[in-house]
């Protein structure tokens, strides 16, 4: 199995990473993507992609940082990008408008330039979405759909259910666990499997039975445990289809 989404380098883990990447794969999971929020975070996510051969990274600058963006940092991702081939995607890179901790009109060119620099290299894109699928959905038409992951997804499904049509995959967390997420759950039921990954976005939002706690890629196997139960397939094929997916997304060795 894949955690196709965690954040390695959160200070969260600074005291325990070697013993948190151990347990992952003490519980099967062989890969995981580290995720970057800004340019100092896509440095450091290479250097922990370059010292562990089970983990690989984007580089990307979310939303919330979208308000720090300089001209010069398209070039800077361009370069970290070429220098390694550890970079399997640029990310996270969206709109979010339920905190808008950067001002929309200032998420707006920095998610477009960033989805274009994707485009241009042949690389996915890792699309963080907060109550912003329309502005997203229209920002996404410059790219190949297959190579985009709508990651957490949190949306209904008649607004990505044409985004999927054209092939966009879709990542789910441990919010599809927790009480309240029926309508995630019924996104989970309706998108075909072979669009789907499995993702913690540790250290945050931590499966149930761990709520609460400092999440972790080993627990990505609640995930794949409830998409298991809402398909009505076994969890070794969750887990064999999900592996397969996000192998061939993020083109990653064997
Ligand atoms: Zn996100
Ligand atoms: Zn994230």
């Amino acid at each position: 199995m894949i955690d196709t989404h965690c954040h390695l380098a959160d200070k969260q883990f600074a005291q325990d990473l070697p013993q948190v990447i151990a347990r992952a794969r003490a519980q099967g999971i062989t890969r995981m993507i580290t995720i970057a929020d800004s340019i100092p975070e896509s440095r450091f996510c290479l250097q922990i992609a370059q010292e562990y051969e089970c983990v690989f990274c984007t580089v990307g600058v979310h939303p919330h940082h979208a308000k720090d963006w300089k001209s010069a940092d398209s070039d800077t991702l361009r370069s970290l990008v070429s220098s390694s081939p550890r970079v399997r995607a640029i990310g996270e890179i969206g709109l979010d408008y339920h905190y808008n901790f950067s001002p929309c009109e200032v998420q707006r060119p920095v998610f477009r330039e960033q989805l274009t620099l994707a485009a241009e290299r042949g690389l996915p894109a890792v699309v963080h979405c907060r109550e912003a699928i329309a502005d997203v959905r229209t920002d996404l038409k410059v790219l190949d759909l297959t190579r985009v992951v709508l990651h957490c997804c949190t949306e209904v499904w008649e607004d990505i259910e044409e985004l999927v049509a054209q092939g966009m995959h879709v990542s789910f967390t441990g919010i599809a666990t927790y009480p309240q997420s029926e309508e995630i759950r019924r996104v989970i039921r309706e998108c075909p499997i072979e669009q789907m990954m499995v993702e913690t976005d540790a250290p945050y939002l931590a499966p149930v039975p761990y709520r609460g706690k400092r999440n972790e890629p080993a627990y990505v196997l609640e995930v794949a445990r409830l998409i298991a139960k809402l398909k009505g397939i076994s969890f070794e094929d969750v887990d064999r289809q999900t592996t397969q997916n996000a192998m061939a997304f993020f083109g990653l060795p064997s």
